[in-house]
């Protein structure tokens, strides 16, 4: 703090010195230096009333040509996120099925999505690599929609897919976290 206080002090005396050729513009000059304070703590009031939501509702679609509507979606951390995921398709489940899944930094998606080719009896979520997911809905068939909520991780850049088996070559993007 006193070292803010030398700084400002400095800065007004650099003023002072700077404008010592013309007299007149000494008072006008300070005057600015007093506002700056009033200046900041309204910048503070209004960042206050921008607060962050605490809950961020989303919507993702798939369709019927094995895509999602987004390639990405974005949050910020600490909120809690509601995903509602809607298959806007006409396609059965066995044929064209979709979830929505979030994968921890680091996940292979490729190694992720092989192995979701083996879980079919578990709504296409591998259950040895359960430990590489943040949150998932379940698989859903043409018309079909469901709504998850979860907290939002850490700020960063996720992965999300569809582990339906062949879609995640064309079924994912990215889930950010803003700080
Ligand atoms: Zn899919």
């Amino acid at each position: 703090m006193k070292k803010l206080k030398l700084f400002a002090f400095s800065l007004i005396a650099a003023g002072l010195l700077a404008s010592c050729g013309g007299g007149s513009q000494k008072s006008s000059e300070s005057e600015e230096t007093k506002e700056a304070p009033a200046t900041e703590a309204a910048t503070e009031e209004a960042s206050a009333e921008e607060a962050v939501p605490e809950t961020v509702s989303l919507t993702i679609e798939g369709d019927d040509m094995m895509k999602f509507n987004l390639k990405e979606l974005k949050v910020k951390a600490g909120q809690k996120v509601s995903l509602t995921l809607k298959h806007v398709g006409k396609m059965p489940k066995a044929a064209m099925g979709h979830n929505w899944v979030l994968l921890k930094p680091g996940t292979d998606i490729q190694a992720f999505g092989m192995a979701s080719m083996n879980a079919k009896d578990n709504d296409y979520i591998p259950q040895d690599k359960a430990d590489q997911i943040i949150a998932y809905t379940k698989t859903l068939g043409g018309g079909e929609e469901t709504t998850i909520t979860f907290d939002a991780p850490a700020a960063g850049y996720y992965k999300f897919m569809c582990s339906f088996p062949g879609h995640y070559a064309t079924m994912q993007g990215d889930f950010i976290v803003e700080p």
